[in-house]
């Protein structure tokens, strides 16, 4: 397995208006629509064939997204590549010497782990690393053996900070 471009996250004003050009201008599977609250967002993932669009659109002003679009505009906010496993990947990241976002893995939209890896050490593209343990036909026990190597990998720690945000002790030892 290897890493692969997963979805395309664009910042947006308004969902609705922006699947007037994709649904129904285009054709393009809307997909599923899902509020993340911890991150202010409404999400709508479109399924165009290959990596999918995300629609990001504030719930509150104070959203990341609501800034991002204060001062540059909707516009590209992120790439999402997905990787096998999530926490060898960011022990790999940070070892070579990048910058995370936030240094806990947290737990996006479709119930994905996930972390952002900073715009300033990624080509200047905020750059979103997804664990591949979902969408998957059978995924329980996929999902089992993830949760064993997540765990094993980042002292067991990990399982813990995912969900209730709290316990971050993954990210001491760069901090
Ligand atoms: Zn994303």
């Amino acid at each position: 397995m290897s890493a692969k471009i997963d979805h395309i996250g664009i910042a947006v004003r308004s969902i609705d208006a922006t699947l007037a050009l994709y649904r129904d201008a285009l054709g393009v599977d809307p997909g599923e629509r899902v509020v993340v609250e911890h991150e202010k967002v409404e999400v709508a993932m479109l399924a165009a064939g290959g990596p999918r669009l995300e629609l990001l659109e504030a719930t509150s002003d104070d959203s990341v997204i609501a800034k991002f679009i204060e001062k540059r505009g909707e516009g590209l906010h992120h790439i999402a590549i997905r990787v096998p496993d999530l926490a060898a990947a960011v022990e790999r990241v940070k070892a070579g010497g990048a910058r995370l976002v936030k240094d806990e893995i947290q737990r996006g939209a479709e119930g994905y782990r996930y972390v952002f890896v900073h715009p300033a050490s990624a080509g200047g593209v905020l750059l979103e690393l997804i664990e591949d343990d979902s969408g998957a036909a059978g995924a329980s026990s996929e999902m089992s053996r993830i949760d064993k190597t997540v765990g094993d990998t980042v002292g067991g720690t990990a399982g813990d900070t995912v969900g209730n945000s709290a316990g971050d002790t993954t990210g001491d030892n760069v901090t």
